[in-house]
């Protein structure tokens, strides 16, 4: 009788007795279990990409206990620049691996909050200037012993989980000249990794591409949009995607529908999925002048993984002008609809319409408003095809839209509690003014978007604008919700197509990911720098914790040694860095990004030092400008220079210089730095290629005015 008591013995060993697991074991059959409540395994925790922690232990009774087990500084600034934070901690078996700017990793102990080890990809800081929204990356994959992340100039990295030492890396992009990046996070599906790219902004074509997880060889390319014709298409997907757009289509600007957001993988049925990006340029009558529905931007495809083979597509929106993007989060489940059990994929995109399809043959179930939306007048319930609203097409002069182009729901995930069925997301109310170039080419190594928007509020003019149109805009505007930004988190039942409940986050653009546990507890992070709680049920607010950090990330949740954590990675930044409310508490601290776990009974959060507000220093005088142009300074700053240079004084922060106060050495220092990349290590990249001498010193001319003026109204405060 000795075999029956040796072998339970054995198997138990097998499981349980190695203290020491190989780092990074993640495989399709782990994921595909998902019998570890303990762990997050992946960027949505499971391979449904729930965003949901089965774990109790922290929970509505008694969250208002949590504090801070551990904080870990990322150290992925670069001089006096810190890029957002968007990363989720993935952790795995007592290792969390999380990104940050450029394409930074970092393994920690989930219990000590140890650096294990650190991976720079030591990224030129040239790319900088490609990024329309930020130095930011979304995160890691984990499978098989590696950690995988793609940098921000285009690098699929393997690296060994056990030391962070690369194993392979493989460049990603098809052409070096075009301003891609990556921001984006990869997924293994099947036998291979997955990575798209960003860039839509600048004018580049859309593609993701595919390598073996474990040589790094190369698979397959998947094109979104089709290219010049005349040069053939690489696949049968681009030739009937070709169909849908002029043949005389505007090929030169690379027509967008980039991958940036998070993919999901059904490993039962063998199918990935992907969410496009918006088109480049905006308007369609400057990139497909005949029109059509221009697949497959803004469209989730099914593709199966090991061939890249298209098995099925849906299309948001066709003939996108907006901005608009099917990029933020999917999450797969099983839900009851009509009587029948339906395997689904849920998103709740840009364009504020909540959807719901079948994700084994792509057919439409629902797609339900969850904000107001006037771009579209209603959806077919059986094609699911969007009828467009003419009123908010702006080709003959400024639409007021709703929602923005910052998205009723952007990349910030959204999160599934299967215990209340309900899902979890931070909705933006908004409208936008909307209008568009006259004329428009495509010029290389800037943005090429051929429209502008006026976030949240109507102008009383715009440049070229008569004031007819003006008037009729405002006539419209009066049929509408105020434009003004509402941030609200939703639970929105997918069933029942309606809001559960809805709680407001602030007059702001800014919000971010969520978590739900089953604890019966939702978290988000706040853009002032509070970690919030409420019940999943009803809710309730049940804490807030200030860390004087902005959060835009997702937070995880953990298990180690009986003790449940929720991590959360903080760093503010991203697209929307500029849109800081002034004065807010976050941006009055220094910036710098940490990651955060949290338990029951820890400590009060450390804020970081606050920043110290200084009087800007009146410019020296510069005789070199003599005769440059500050009115025409003003408009090369707008095109150039305004995405990441937007803040002003000490309210109105930014995460990078803020060019109304300029040191006398950076004064002296102009030219390099703008044209010849004195500073280029830190992300300012040379500029000669798109600005001239003069250019350069018109906006020179320009800054030296703003900073006077601003020194003057620190001095003497405008009256109210
Ligand atoms: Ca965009």
């Amino acid at each position: 009788m000795r075999f029956p008591l040796r072998l339970p013995l054995l198997v138990l060993c097998l499981t349980a007795c190695n203290s020491t697991p190989t780092p990074g074991a993640v495989d399709h059959a782990r994921l595909q279990r998902d019998t570890e409540p303990g762990q997050w395994l992946a960027n949505g925790r499971n391979w449904r990409a729930e965003r949901f922690s089965p774990l109790t232990r922290i929970s509505d009774q008694n969250v208002d206990s949590l504090g801070v087990a551990w904080e870990y500084e990322f150290r992925s600034h670069r001089g006096r620049v810190e890029h957002g934070q968007e990363a989720t901690p993935v952790m795995v078996d007592g290792v969390i691996y999380v990104s940050g700017p450029w394409g930074t990793v970092a393994a920690i102990d989930a219990v000590s909050g140890v650096e294990k080890w650190r991976y720079d990809p030591k990224v030129d800081g040239a790319y900088g200037r490609r990024a329309c929204c930020g130095v930011v990356n979304r995160g890691v994959a984990v499978f098989k012993g590696n950690v995988y992340v793609a940098t921000l100039d285009g690098f699929l990295v393997a690296l060994d989980a056990a030391t962070g030492a690369e194993r392979w890396r493989s460049d990603t992009f098809t052409d070096r000249t075009r301003s891609y990046t990556i921001t984006g996070s990869p997924i293994v599906a099947g036998d291979n990794v997955i990575i798209g790219n960003s860039g839509g902004e600048y004018g580049v074509r859309g593609y993701i591409s595919a390598w073996n997880w474990e040589t790094g060889k190369f698979s397959w390319r998947f094109y979104t949009v089709p290219g010049d014709p005349a040069k053939g298409a690489e696949h049968p997907e681009v030739a009937e995607a070709a169909k849908t757009w002029d043949p005389k289509s505007d090929w030169a600007s690379g027509l967008g529908g980039t991958v940036w957001g998070e993919m999901a993988y059904d490993p039962a049925l063998d199918l990935l999925y992907v969410g496009t990006g918006n088109s480049s340029p905006y308007p369609i009558w400057h990139r497909s002048p005949a029109g059509g529905d221009n697949l497959y931007l803004v469209s989730i495809l099914a593709i199966k993984p090991d061939s890249g083979r298209l098995a099925w597509h849906y299309q948001q929106v066709p003939s996108e002008i907006w901005d608009y993007t099917a990029t933020s989060n999917f999450v797969l489940a099983d839900l009851p609809i009509g009587g029948a059990t339906r395997k689904v994929i849920m998103q709740a995109p840009k364009n504020g319409i909540f959807y719901v399809l079948d994700r084994e043959t792509g057919a439409f179930i629902s797609g339900t408003p969850f904000v107001h939306v006037n771009w579209t007048t209603g959806i077919d319930s059986v094609t699911g095809r969007p009828t467009l609203n003419p009123a908010a097409d702006y080709r003959n002069g400024p639409a007021l839209v709703f929602p923005t182009q910052a998205g009723a729901h952007n990349w910030q995930p959204m999160a599934w509690n299967p215990q209340t069925r309900l899902m979890y997301l931070t909705a933006l109310e908004e409208g936008m003014v909307m209008w568009g170039e006259k004329t428009y080419t495509w010029k290389p190594g800037r943005i090429n978007m051929g429209a502008s928007a006026y976030l949240g509020v109507i102008p009383p003019a715009l440049p070229g604008v008569p004031a007819a149109a003006m008037t009729k805009l405002r006539a419209e505007a009066a049929k509408h919700p105020d434009p003004a930004p509402q941030a609200w988190l939703v639970a929105w039942d997918p069933v029942q197509r309606k809001a559960r409940w809805r709680r407001p986050l602030g007059k702001t653009e800014i919000d971010g990911g969520v978590l739900t546990t089953a604890g019966n507890l939702v978290f988000t992070g706040s853009h002032d720098g509070r970690l919030l709680a409420w019940s999943a049920d009803s809710g309730t607010a049940l804490g807030e914790w200030n860390i004087g950090t902005g959060i835009l990330a997702a937070p995880s949740s953990y298990e180690m040694k009986g003790e449940q954590y929720i991590a959360v990675n903080a760093g503010y930044g991203g697209a929307l860095q500029v849109a800081y409310p002034p004065g807010t508490a976050a941006i009055t601290r220094e910036n710098y990004g940490r990651v955060l776990a949290f338990k029951l009974g820890g400590a009060a959060p450390k804020l970081p030092p606050l920043r110290t507000n200084d009087t800007t220093p009146l410019p020296p005088a510069l005789p070199e400008l003599a005769g440059a142009d500050a009115a025409r300074g003003e408009g090369l700053f707008m095109s150039h220079c305004v995405f990441c240079h937007a803040g002003r004084g000490n309210a109105q922060r930014s995460a990078y210089p803020d060019l109304n106060r300029m040191t006398a050495e950076t004064h002296a220092r102009f030219d390099d730095i703008v044209l010849r990349g004195a500073l280029k290590d830190f992300g300012m990249a040379p500029h000669a290629d798109v600005l001239t001498a003069e250019n350069s010193r018109d906006i020179h001319a320009f800054l030296v005015r703003e900073q006077t003026r601003l020194r003057g109204e620190e001095l003497a405060p405008p009256k109210r």
